[in-house]
């Protein structure tokens, strides 16, 4: 049944790989958390585990991720920051009861004060959100070339020259598109 459902497309940013689970929101767009099951799923691959998710869990997920997207995305045109998604950030951010933990092997963890709570995962990526349009991070933010994507990624190319939220899939589409364009100008030779 889980094959039904449109996979993940996971960055190494926490708050746009979130924010990235609404794709295509300029063309037709993908939800890729339809259920509160695969947001449980998508924190689970995030390393934000938790046990269960209500339906009003994934309304404030929904809130907090469409939340950052367009506070993201006008830290990426150096434009005012919207005021109720600033709200909405730092509600989700003051509400989280996650802790830092550090691992034996020198790692870092997040220990959330219950199994089912899902204001605690949703804390750390308003955290990782306000670390990133802060500009703490080493990196820029920017939006994906892709006319049907426009999702705000977090570029930390050396070059900050990064063009698509991700390679594998608005980069690719990009330059097939580009090779058929070419490839149509071109004459066909004998074969
Ligand atoms: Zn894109």
């Amino acid at each position: 049944m889980r094959a039904e459902f449109p996979d993940f497309r996971l960055g190494n940013v926490l708050a746009t790989s979130f924010t990235g689970t609404l794709s295509e929101r300029h063309g037709n767009a993908v939800e890729r958390i339809p259920t509160p099951h695969r947001l449980v799923d998508w924190l689970a691959v995030s390393g934000l585990a938790v046990d269960s998710c209500t339906t009003a869990q994934l309304d404030l997920a929904r809130e907090l991720r469409e939340s950052i997207h367009a506070a993201a995305t006008a830290a990426a045109l150096q434009d005012a920051l919207p005021a109720h998604a600033v709200q909405v950030i730092n509600d989700r951010s003051a509400q989280g009861r996650a802790a830092a933990i550090l691992t034996p092997e020198g790692k870092r963890r997040w220990r959330l004060s219950s199994a089912s709570c899902v204001e605690d995962a949703l804390g750390v990526i308003a955290a990782d959100a306000i670390s990133i349009i802060a500009g703490e991070r080493d990196g820029k933010l920017a939006l994906c070339a892709s006319p049907t994507c426009q999702a705000a990624f977090f570029d930390t190319s050396q070059s900050r020259t990064r063009k698509w939220c991700d390679m594998n899939t608005c980069g690719n589409r990009q330059k097939k598109a580009r090779f058929n364009a070419n490839h149509r100008r071109t004459p066909r030779s004998a074969e």
